[in-house]
């Protein structure tokens, strides 16, 4: 399977790509969601789309979108807590680790390092672990159990 990408020729050619993943086989995601088999744990399912663009300032970017479930776990019931990602964010390229840091410095930003193939499955999970909460917890009043008093 070819998914691995030149970002620069994306943004130049304005191409997008797009594809399915389970929060479940992020391996930085996995340890932090509910047991698949718990009832409500089911839908791990992102839906992404990564396309081609240029930012406000003209750099060349990238736009990733998600849409999708990630079953987390509530820090205060211990009962699976659907988490819906739906978001769109831009992160600009650069072309090495010298541009990388001036844009890091000179954008709020995010910059990701594109001098090799991009690997969208790595794109997404990062977008995602910026998106998840530190501290999961269902909203007030919408546990499963009352907590211990
Ligand atoms: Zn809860």
């Amino acid at each position: 399977m070819k998914t691995a990408f030149d970002g620069f020729r994306a943004v130049s050619k304005g191409e997008s790509r797009s594809g399915v993943v389970h929060a479940r086989d992020l391996p930085r995601i996995a340890d932090r969601l509910a047991d698949a088999d718990e009832a409500g744990a089911a839908d791990d399912e992102i839906r992404w789309e990564i396309g081609g663009v240029r930012s406000a300032e003209g750099r060349p970017a990238l736009t990733i979108a998600l849409d999708g479930h990630v079953p987390l776990v509530c820090q205060r019931c211990m009962q699976p807590l659907d988490w819906p990602v739906e978001q769109v964010s831009e992160v600009l390229l650069a072309r090495d680790e010298t541009e990388l840091a001036a844009l890091d410095e000179a954008s709020e930003q995010e910059v990701v390092l594109a001098d090799a193939l991009l690997d969208p499955r790595v794109l997404v999970e990062d977008e995602l672990l910026l998106t998840l909460p530190f501290v999961p917890r269902h909203a007030d009043g919408a546990c499963a159990e009352a907590p211990e008093a």
